[in-house]
């Protein structure tokens, strides 16, 4: 008989927006009518900007002609979006070809399959709390996991452990729960690291485009050694508002070389097996998010969101509660008042002030004790949730 994939059964059940979904319509029953704030969503809320609209637009009107339809697209990215997202790179200094950009549906399908890359042997560390996908790509993959988690000691950002330890590295900058990022001399601990041990890195910069500090990198490849060692995964998902849309890249350094084996060409022969490419139209649409006038709209947009986090913040200075995140990422991450677990405090919010948002333990063991807000919802909502809170809380 065939055998499946039997790490498949080694998956732990993720019962966390299940559970949250299941809590929250059980309160609405029982609270028919009742207004509930969603603070919880990871998903964004304000529409496409009207530069990529445009470009859509555009794109769908040239698939009917004969002179300008498109068929198959070239499996690692048109070449006009490989350029303005290696233009995108230059212009800030960052020393990225074309060729070195691979453009994909969204960062969580790359998230999954670049893991063709690597031997199933090799240990995956992971710097937790983390994005679940990190660890249950893995463990499908069958591969050992080496859970390395941060606190408030580390303002949860870890260093590097002491041994080798583990083979691929995740790192998520901004980080998705904490929103906490990390800055040039502690990645630079991590480039060290990975180059001394042979290891690579999957830099998830998902949220680059929420990094307003300017001494704080947006990409790995702002720090000296990561092109022998790195991996970069981006997203135009929270960055252009593509949740729904589907566009992410990737850039594999020509340098990265492991076994003699050159992990860009790999990739190459990977997608031209696996892919027929993204489609023409919303590459069009992709590339307009890096003109002059889509850059300035999508800031329009990120700026609505980074002032919800402002007003989450102001609300917890105030009520003296420890959190991290929100200033240079879209997720704050709290500290749950007086000592309640991740759940007892999803209760009380949900019960006493109606507002939903995600328990810390829902992305790993040390997130216990702590609870996610998300600054993706209407600014009416967080204007209303922040001031629930200091009723509450006060
Ligand atoms: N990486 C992180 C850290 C995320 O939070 C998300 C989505 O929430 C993704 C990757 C997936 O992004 P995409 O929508 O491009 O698949």
């Amino acid at each position: 008989m065939l055998r499946p994939n039997l790490h498949y059964s080694e998956l732990k059940d993720s019962y966390l927006f299940y559970n949250i979904s299941k809590r929250v319509r059980a309160f609405l029953e029982e609270h028919p009518g009742e207004r509930i704030l969603r603070l919880g969503i990871g998903d964004v809320s304000l529409p496409l900007c009207s530069a990529v609209i445009k470009a859509l637009h555009g794109a769908v009107d040239d698939q009917a002609y004969k002179s300008t339809f498109h068929g198959y697209m070239p499996e690692c990215g048109a070449p006009f979006l490989r350029t303005a997202i290696g233009e995108h790179y230059r212009k800030r200094g960052i020393n990225v070809s074309d060729s070195e950009v691979f453009v994909s549906s969204g960062a969580s399908d790359e998230l999954g399959d670049i893991l063709d890359l690597f031997d199933r042997e090799s240990a995956a560390l992971i710097t937790e709390p983390a994005y679940p996908a990190y660890v249950d790509a893995n463990v499908m993959a069958g591969r050992r996991i080496v859970h390395l988690p941060s606190g408030e000691k580390d303002g949860f950002l870890p260093d590097p452990p002491g041994d080798g330890g583990a083979d691929l590295i995740y790192i998520c900058s901004p980080n998705n729960p904490t929103g906490a990022v990390y800055g040039r001399e502690q990645l630079k601990r991590w480039v060290d690291h990975a180059n001394k041990n042979g290891s690579v890195i999957i830099f998830d910069a998902a949220y680059e485009a929420f990094i307003e500090d300017p001494l704080l990198p947006r990409s790995i490849f702002e720090i000296d050694g990561a092109e022998t060692c790195a991996v970069e995964i981006c997203s135009l998902s929270k960055t252009a508002g593509f949740t729904g849309t589907r566009l992410g890249y990737t850039v594999i350094p020509e340098s990265l070389v492991r076994c003699g084996m050159s992990l860009n060409s790999m990739w190459v022969r990977n997608r031209t097996t696996k892919t027929n490419g993204v489609s023409y139209i919303i590459q069009k649409g992709a590339a307009a998010v890096f003109t002059d006038e889509g850059q300035r709209q999508i800031r329009e947009n990120i700026g609505v969101y980074k002032k919800n986090a402002k007003v989450l913040t102001e609300a917890l200075d105030r009520l003296g509660i420890w959190y991290c995140g929100g200033k240079n990422a879209p997720y704050v991450w709290v500290k749950c008042p007086g000592g309640m677990d991740s759940w007892s405090f999803f209760d009380f919010l949900l019960n006493e002030g109606r507002i939903v948002g995600t328990p810390g333990a829902g992305f790993g063991g040390c997130g216990e004790g702590y609870f996610r807000l998300s600054s993706f919802g209407s600014p009416e909502d967080t204007e209303e949730a922040a001031e629930r809170m200091m009723r509450l809380l006060k």
